[in-house]
């Protein structure tokens, strides 16, 4: 998956370069800097030393010395000021030279912080779409794995309006079946639905099974139902002729990396997971009919039953097919995310 949302100590992190939300100094400070100033060792402070510092929006690298991380590229965020101070673009900057430098160096894989979201004070849900949007840009064009890792969970949900939509939408949709029982995020102490605990009439024990671990439903009737003249891999080369789309258009939108496209295309009966048969069809734009019938080619069904079809359903609906912002949805209610 090209851009991965993860929660995680990006000190933790291992992949060829971690970013720093620095300050000018590049000499230390608090937050993340903290953090990685003191697993890196102080050799980090001493090859800081020799940069001359650092201005917002730009971006300098160093080893990453005790860190897993092969290197350290430095940024220094923007201070919040309200929003007409030229933050969005100082902050986009920063994404875009630290991706630059990254390349650079040959990385194949860099972790973001959500840089200027702590002291700096800005926005987190504004920060997070500055973050997707330069990133997102930067992958229609490279090939690297891009992680941003939220340190802070709660001040990423709280900070973002989309999550009580989707949260009405997922208490009008509850089936009956429903056995989730942290419905709400936004309500974490919600009373539990009185249905709570029931098994689902149609689940099996191993499809019931299946599902709590990766949201991977098909009950058996629908499986029999399965057309079977055209595979998933099949309609999936039509539909992106029928659109007039390109396949790296397709599986860049998908969030799917070349590699697992190229297997699919080669081979067509090859089985997806249900996050990558999702991706796709949210690449596709499909609308909710063929969407569902493009499931069941890979052996899939939306339920009502489960957070993770839910929101999806709720985004195709909304006509959103935008995949980071699924993705952001399903990172904030702890579902696997979309693409490979
Ligand atoms: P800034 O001064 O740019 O706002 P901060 O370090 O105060 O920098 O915060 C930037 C972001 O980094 C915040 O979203 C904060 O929650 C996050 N953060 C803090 N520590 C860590 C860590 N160890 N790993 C990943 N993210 C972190």
């Amino acid at each position: 998956m090209p851009l991965q949302i993860i929660r995680q100590d990006i000190t933790k992190i291992k992949c060829d370069a971690i970013v720093n939300a620095a300050n000018k100094t590049l000499l230390g400070g608090g937050g993340v800097d903290g953090a990685i100033h003191s697993a890196a060792g102080k050799e980090l402070l001493e090859e800081c030393k020799t940069l001359g510092g650092c201005e917002v929006g730009e971006a300098k690298a160093t080893k990453g010395y005790n860190l897993p991380a092969k290197y350290v590229i430095h940024t220094v965020g923007p201070i919040w000021h309200g929003g007409n101070d030229n933050e969005e673009s100082l902050l986009k900057n920063c994404y875009l030279n630290s991706l630059l430098k990254a390349k650079e160096l040959g990385c194949e894989s860099v972790a973001f912080p959500l840089i200027s979201t702590g002291v700096y004070g800005y926005p987190v849900d504004k920060g997070f779409k500055a973050a997707v949007d330069v990133i997102s840009s930067f992958l229609m064009d490279n090939e690297m794995l891009v992680y941003i890792v939220v340190f802070n969970k709660a001040s990423f949900i709280a900070g973002s309006k989309i999550f009580s939509e989707i949260d009405e939408y997922i208490d009008d949709n509850y089936a009956e079946s429903h056995i989730d029982k942290n419905r709400s995020i936004l309500s974490e102490n919600a009373p539990l639905p009185s249905f709570f605990g029931k098994m689902p009439k149609r689940a099996t024990g191993k499809a019931f099974a299946d599902d709590l671990c990766t949201s991977e439903y098909a009950s058996a009737d629908e499986e029999i139902e399965i057309e079977v003249d055209e595979s998933f891999s099949e309609m999936l080369l039509r539909k992106i002729d029928e659109k007039g789309m390109k396949d790296s258009e397709c599986y860049k939108k998908a969030n799917i990396d070349r590699k697992l496209f190229s297997k699919i295309r080669s081979n067509p009966q090859y089985r997806p997971s249900k996050q990558t048969a999702v991706a796709f069809a949210v690449a596709l734009e499909l609308p909710l009919p063929e969407f569902k019938e493009m499931l069941m080619k890979a052996g899939y069904s939306l339920s009502h039953s489960f957070k993770f079809d839910i929101i999806i359903e709720y985004f195709v609906t909304k006509g959103n097919y935008n995949i980071y912002e699924i993705n952001e949805a399903l990172f904030a209610y702890d579902q696997n995310l979309l693409g490979a």
